[in-house]
């Protein structure tokens, strides 16, 4: 692959394509399994998730992409196969590009020797070392964060949201550069200073599943200011929601609209120094996905922005009871040593109001002949419905969701027990 051509990745595995000839045909790269499919290229900047590995080591969560030595040896080693991408282009994963920061190549050798399962013998050792001496050597300065890798997911608390938007920010601010739609500067910068004004709201596990259930079919939405609960804001889910599994989504006040981010956690995978390093340098959240709209912009029902924007609607209906976290000791502090307001975390919960009407089982919740262990939302729907000045703008709100089963029990998020159900909640379960 040269600099030139786009990367292209299957659309089907998700995995990178080589290219063969010119003009190129995209091919699965050699040592991967399919099913048997052809390969569908499209342009990996169209993609959330790819399934990309690092080239030292095979590692399946690359974080890094660094830009070296044109190498030529595509395959080596037994007929198992050692292949490694054409090109100068190479991903790294955190515990590679530790060891690459530390001086300590010979590591990484290890660790590809390790991988491939060419067991420990001194030829093949040291043909790896050329190869990844022929890159590193003539690596140039910097690097780009993988944001298309799919992390195991990270559970971040309410506590840790000031901490994590402050690191986000800091590397927006820093010089390790991003993938296209998050490269340029003046963006990067924007988008932090957002983060610094940032309303921090943390999504409880009911709430969030209410969210999934919303976003399944989300509505058009006419974006505008009333929509947010906040002038700039940055939210959390208690877990990655949607098929795309975004964690987070921010928003940021622009000189004309918004931008609207979505994020995915990062490090899932990892301990030690390499994770050490990961938080450090990065945080916990990567971009996935950004947007631009304009004032009064209409927002697709599958725009990336749907989670973030059914999460607004939500809130705004009053289906949430809002509350604010008690910040640690330790933030407290470093916030006032840096003149900095203490932050401040909103908790978003179901409201008392909505979604948890008593159901029969209620009454009965006392009866141990016939216990309910959980509890499960049969979902609603969206409605357009008028507010504001003369009740003349229109706005989508999420009709009758509402939580089946005895208040003290879980609730269980499964797609199998829901119901879709046309009449009442009302006429059906009210006692
Ligand atoms: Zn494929
Ligand atoms: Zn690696």
């Amino acid at each position: 692959m040269t600099a030139a051509l786009e990367e292209m990745a299957c659309q089907i595995c998700l995995s990178p394509l080589n290219t063969l000839g010119t003009p190129p045909t995209y091919v699965h790269p050699i040592q991967l399994a399919t099913d048997g499919h052809q390969p569908a290229p499209v342009p990996v900047s169209q993609l959330d998730t790819v399934n990309r590995h690092c080239d030292f080591c095979g590692d399946p969560h690359p974080t890094w992409t660094l830009v070296g030595g044109e190498v030529t040896a595509i395959a080596l080693g037994s007929a198992a196969g050692l292949v490694q991408n054409l090109g100068q282009a190479w991903a790294t994963c955190a515990t590679c590009q530790t060891y690459i920061d530390d001086d300590r190549t010979e590591k990484v050798v290890d660790r590809a020797v390790q991988a491939f399962g060419l067991g420990d013998h001194p030829q093949v050792r040291e043909r790896i070392e050329e190869l990844h001496q022929a890159f590193l050597t003539a690596r140039r300065p910097g690097r780009t964060l993988i944001t298309t890798t799919a992390w195991p997911a990270t559970a971040i608390t309410a506590r840790e949201l000031p901490r994590v938007r402050d690191r986000i920010a800091r590397f927006y601010r820093g010089t390790d550069s991003l993938p296209t739609a998050l490269a340029n500067a003046e963006t990067r910068q924007e988008v932090a200073a957002g983060l610094d004004r940032a309303g921090l709201f943390w999504i409880d596990d009911d709430f969030t599943d209410l969210t999934e259930y919303a976003a399944e079919k989300p509505p058009d939405v006419t974006i505008n200011r009333d929509l947010m609960p906040s002038t700039d804001g940055l939210i959390v889910w208690s877990r990655p929601v949607t098929p795309r599994q975004i964690t987070a989504a921010s928003w940021t006040t622009t000189s004309d609209g918004w931008r609207l981010t979505n994020y995915r956690t990062i490090g899932g995978a990892l301990d030690g120094t390499p994770l050490q390093r990961l938080r450090e340098q990065v945080g916990w959240l990567a971009p996935m996905s950004t947007l631009r709209v304009r004032d009064q912009h209409l927002l697709q029902g599958e725009d990336p922005a749907a989670a973030l924007v059914a999460t607004w609607l939500l809130v705004a209906q009053q289906a949430a009871n809002v509350t604010t976290a008690r910040v640690d000791k330790a933030v407290r502090k470093s916030y006032a040593r840096t003149n900095r307001t203490t932050p401040e975390v909103r908790i978003v919960r179901i409201g008392v109001n909505r979604g948890t009407r008593p159901s029969p089982e209620r009454s009965a919740s006392g009866d141990p002949g016939r216990p309910q262990s959980s509890r499960f939302w049969v979902s609603g729907h969206w409605r357009n419905q008028p507010y504001g000045p003369g009740r003349a703008l229109r706005r989508p709100v999420y009709i009758s969701p509402f939580l089946k089963g005895p208040d003290d029990v879980p609730i269980k998020l499964s797609t199998t027990v829901r119901m879709l159900s046309s009449h009442s909640p009302k006429s059906k379960d009210q006692n």
